[in-house]
């Protein structure tokens, strides 16, 4: 996660001052059935998660089966993946250090039985590639989502295990419990290399696949999924046990279906989707998914919401011995949950993953602080966020 420009210590202050003109407002109605886990949220941030009534699909209605998938993501092997990368591989460390982290990477996704291919990343002269291994589509593999988290770090002391080694753990997870069940569409796993210089990886990710014309039709970033504290989340009113998987408006499709995923598939497990404009929380942006969003793809963010959360954010002291097996396995599973019914939701039930028949013809958004296009569907932001969205004084 990259830190926000200006103090990050005062982050937090200036959203709960920000997000704290909608604290008092009534959160919108549950227009689906009643849902403990919907109705314990009362913070500023109870506004913009999507609902049952806003899901849009059936998840019942995927073409591959998710359950099964659930049951082969293993907790422990992810840690496994946080211990062994705990070591500095920040951009002004020696670029052995960042290697020593690609071969880590590379040897799991060998290991799974993929083949792990590079893109050149040069910063200051120096290349450290990106990773990258594809699970081709059954149905449409020309169409592909990507999913990744980076391996740098931020911390010259640190072993960056929250950030975001535990990013990498659940890629890596993921990318093994998909191996012998793909998906209609091409799924993309990756890892990005200078996150924490200015998402400068992913950049050259989605604006490569960009000029080549891929067909991006999400990219997920999965930033700090590994921590979990008890004390109560003064964003949802909820402790700080929840996964937060997170679009802009004009990528709310994507929130939608991994928060329907997540209702439907791991109920036991505290992880939901929201949909958030930029210009109300600006935060949103502050990983490798944004580049995506600024080549006009559709984007999502799982995140343990970082610095809101975990006090060891960027500091000598995000070690293994912070992280949460228990609960960076549940990140894991609803991660998975959202990638198999996103990828292969047939919500018309014509048999054909809509993943691969949607419409792809960009459409220009109006979002103020992302000039861009985006090939996904319009806009459906929750009801009720309209008026944060638009009100001019929130401007970040
Ligand atoms: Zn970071």
């Amino acid at each position: 996660m990259q830190k926000r420009a200006g103090a990050v210590v005062g982050v937090v202050a200036v959203l709960a001052a920000l997000l704290g003109h909608a604290a008092g407002a009534a959160p919108s109605a549950p227009a689906g059935p009643a849902d403990d886990r919907f109705d314990a949220i009362t913070g500023p941030m109870s506004q913009f998660v999507v609902r049952p009534g806003d899901f849009g699909i059936d998840p019942a209605r995927t073409l591959v089966s998710v359950p099964p998938l659930l049951a082969a993501v293993d907790g422990a092997r992810a840690f496994s993946i946080i211990e062994q990368l705990n070591f500095p591989r920040t951009s002004s460390g020696p670029e052995s250090a960042r290697q020593d982290a690609r071969d880590i990477v590379s040897g799991a996704l060998e290991d799974a039985g993929y083949a792990v291919e590079q893109q050149s990343v040069v910063l200051n002269g120096i290349d450290s590639p990106n990773l990258y291994a594809e699970l081709p589509g059954t149905e449409c593999a020309e169409r592909t989502i990507v999913i990744g988290g980076h391996y740098d770090n931020a911390n010259a002391q640190g072993g960056g295990s929250d950030d975001n080694a535990s990013g990498v753990a659940g890629m890596l997870e993921l990318a093994r419990a998909l191996k012998d069940h793909p998906l209609p569409v091409t799924v993309r796993f990756a890892s990005w290399s200078y996150e924490e210089d200015g998402l400068i990886g992913a950049y050259a990710m989605a604006e490569q696949m960009e000029s080549d014309g891929d067909e991006v039709v999400g990219a997920v970033s999965l930033e700090m999924i590994g921590f979990s504290e008890p004390d109560i989340d003064p964003l949802t009113g909820l402790p700080g046990t929840y996964l937060a998987m997170i679009s802009d408006p004009t990528s709310a499709p994507l929130a939608q279906a991994w928060g329907a995923a997540s209702y439907a598939y791991t109920p036991e497990f505290p992880a939901f989707g929201a949909v958030i404009s930029p210009t109300v929380l600006p935060d949103i942006l502050r990983s490798d998914h944004a580049a995506f969003l600024a080549s006009g793809f559709p984007v999502l963010m799982a995140t343990d919401t970082a610095n809101f959360r975990n006090e060891n954010y960027h500091q000598p002291t995000d070690t293994p011995d912070t992280i949460d097996q228990d609960f960076l396995a549940g990140s894991i599973r609803s991660a998975l949950a959202g990638l198999v019914t996103f990828g292969s939701i047939d919500q018309d039930q014509d048999g054909q993953a809509d993943a691969c028949t949607q419409d792809l013809t960009p459409v220009t958004t109006t979002t103020p602080t992302t000039t861009t296009t985006t090939t996904t569907a319009p806009a459906t932001a929750p009801a009720g966020a309209t008026p944060i969205a638009t009100d001019p004084s929130y401007t970040g």
